[in-house]
């Protein structure tokens, strides 16, 4: 058993809003997400990939030129509704970069499996603001 490591880049532009937030935010707007994922994972020697970059790129391209609605928004929901070709993400928590993150990472976390040692996932909102999500394994 080996330990080795992959980080994959890229960027997705989606439109989102905040619904439990007083400030600019709250209101619909989008981004350009940047997104970085660093995975360490155990393997046999003959296995190729900790996990396929294309498969990555797969994981953020869901979220690209998308709306990020999370599940709890009616309202948002009711006026996409009325739009005939949006492409609607849903979310189980607010869409923070810190919850696009985890939903990034949890992803990936099923796609790598018992494998997976480490991983973090970043989101960058702004030039200026980005989340990390961070997984460990436990050690047994
Ligand atoms: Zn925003």
């Amino acid at each position: 058993m080996i330990v080795r490591s992959i980080s994959y880049s890229g960027t997705f532009d989606s439109a989102h809003r905040l619904l439990n937030y007083d400030g600019k935010c709250a209101h619909l707007h989008g981004h350009t997400y940047g997104v970085n994922v660093e995975a360490t994972a155990s393997m046999d020697s003959d296995e190729m990939f900790i996990l396929d970059f294309t498969v990555i790129k797969q994981v953020i391209n869901k979220f690209d030129h998308a709306v990020l609605v999370w599940v709890k928004d009616a309202e948002l929901h009711k006026a996409l509704d009325t739009l005939s070709n949006s492409v609607l993400v849903h979310t189980d928590k607010e869409t923070t970069a810190e919850n696009l993150a985890e939903a990034i990472a949890q992803e990936i976390m099923l796609l790598i499996g018992a494998r997976l040692l480490k991983l973090k996932v970043e989101v960058q909102e702004t030039p200026k603001g980005k989340a990390q999500f961070i997984y460990d394994k436990p050690t047994s």
